[in-house]
C-alpha cells in the first residue's frame, strides 16, 4: 500500500518496474512544493526494503524505521546554509562535501536492508561542484544504490544530471482528492477541508502543514493582507514592499516565489469574481473584498496583471535581476478607474 495520495500514474509506473525488477538507477522526481515528492520518494525506498510479501507494507521494522527516518540505508541530503562563506550573504547549497560524504557510503554495502537509497531534496540547489560530482556517480551505477532526486524546478538542474535519471512529473492533485484526504487521513470536516483544499492548490502537504501547524494560516492572512494593502498604496510603500520581497529572495527564492503565487491566486480571483464564477474562487474566506475590488477594475486590466505576475515569476526562475522584476510588478498594479 504505497501511502502517497493521487499520483496513480507514478505509482504504478514505479510498481511495475519493481515487480520486473527493472527500476532505474536515479530517478528525479519533479513537482511544486508539498506536492508529495518526499512522501513517494521515501515510499519508494520502503518498497525497496519492506519484507512482506506486498511492498511497501508501511508497517514491517523496515518500513517503519524508513517512515521515521531510523533506517540505516536510506539517507537524505538537503540545504544547508553556508555560513562561513567570504561572501556578505551566506549561500544556501548543497555542497561538494555532502555528496563526497554521500558517494563514499554509496560504495559500502546494505547495512540492514537490500538497498541504499540517497534522496536528495531541492537538488536544485546543488552548487555546480556538487553537481559535477554527483555525475560522475549517476554515470558509473552501482549495485543495490538507489539515487532520488527531489526538486520544484529541474530547469536549474544541469541537462547532463538530468539526462542520468528517469524523471517522473508529480502533478497537483484534484481539489477533490485532497479535501478527501483531509477528510479520511486526517479527520479534518467538511468546510475546512474543503476551504483548505482550495488554498493548497493540489499540494497536500501544505494543507497538512496548515491543520498542523496555526501559524501556517496565520502567516497566509498576513501577507493577503499585506497584498491588500499594496494594491491600494502609492508607489513609495509598492517600492518598499518590493525592496522587502528583493532581501527575502536573496535569502530565500522560494518564500518570494510563494508571495508571488498568493498574488496570482488573488488576482485570479478577481477574475472570476469580474466574469460571475464567484463560486469557485480560492479566497472564499475574503470575498467580499473581492467583490468590492472587482468592481473598480475593467476585465482586461485584471488579465492584464495577471499575465504581469506570470511574466514576472517566469523572469525569476531564469534569474533575471529581481529588483527589477519587483519593482516593475509593483508600478504595474492597475489603477482603479471606478467602483
Ligand atoms: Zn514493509
Amino acid at each position: 500500500m504505497w501511502h502517497v495520495v493521487g499520483q496513480n500514474r507514478v505509482v504504478s509506473l514505479l510498481q511495475r518496474s519493481l515487480e520486473k525488477e527493472a527500476l532505474a538507477h536515479a530517478y528525479l522526481f519533479v513537482g511544486s512544493p508539498h506536492v508529495g515528492k518526499m512522501t513517494l520518494a521515501l515510499n519508494l525506498a520502503q518498497a525497496l526494503n519492506c519484507e512482506a510479501s506486498e511492498p511497501p507494507c508501511g508497517e514491517c521494522a523496515s518500513c517503519q524505521k524508513i517512515a521515521s527516518a531510523k533506517h540505516a540505508d536510506v539517507q537524505i541530503i538537503g540545504v544547508t546554509s553556508n555560513g562561513d562563506s567570504a561572501e556578505a550573504k551566506p549561500r544556501v547549497e548543497i555542497g561538494i562535501d555532502q555528496i563526497r560524504q554521500m558517494q563514499h557510503s554509496a560504495n559500502l554495502p546494505p547495512f540492514e536492508g537490500r538497498y541504499k537509497v540517497f534522496i536528495i531534496d531541492r537538488a536544485e540547489f546543488l552548487s555546480n561542484e556538487a553537481a559535477n560530482c554527483l555525475l560522475k556517480t549517476l554515470e558509473e551505477p552501482v549495485g543495490e544504490v538507489i539515487f532520488i532526486l527531489l526538486t520544484v524546478n529541474d530547469r536549474l538542474l544541469p541537462a547532463t544530471v538530468i539526462s542520468r535519471c528517469q524523471r517522473l512529473e508529480l502533478p497537483p492533485l484534484a481539489a477533490s482528492e485532497v479535501e478527501a484526504a483531509l477528510g479520511s487521513r486526517w479527520g479534518v470536516e467538511s468546510p475546512k477541508a474543503k476551504f483548505l483544499a482550495g488554498l493548497s492548490h493540489g499540494c497536500l502537504g501544505w494543507a497538512v502543514s496548515a491543520i498542523i501547524d496555526d501559524g501556517v494560516l496565520q502567516q497566509r492572512a498576513e501577507r493577503m493582507d499585506r497584498l491588500i494593502d499594496i494594491i491600494n498604496a502609492n508607489y513609495e510603500e509598492r517600492f518598499a514592499y518590493a525592496a522587502q520581497l528583493v532581501a527575502q529572495f536573496n535569502k530565500n527564492r522560494g518564500l518570494v516565489q510563494e508571495v508571488l503565487d498568493l498574488w496570482l491566486e488573488w488576482w485570479r480571483d478577481l477574475l472570476l469574481v469580474k466574469v460571475g464564477c464567484d463560486n469557485v474562487i480560492t479566497n472564499i474566506d475574503h470575498k467580499a473584498a473581492l467583490v468590492d475590488m472587482a468592481g473598480g477594475y475593467k476585465l482586461a486590466q485584471i488579465k492584464g496583471f495577471i499575465n504581469s505576475i506570470q511574466a514576472a515569476e517566469e523572469q525569476l526562475r531564469r534569474n533575471a535581476n529581481p529588483r527589477l522584476v519587483l519593482e516593475v510588478l509593483m508600478l504595474s498594479i492597475p489603477r482603479r478607474k471606478y467602483g
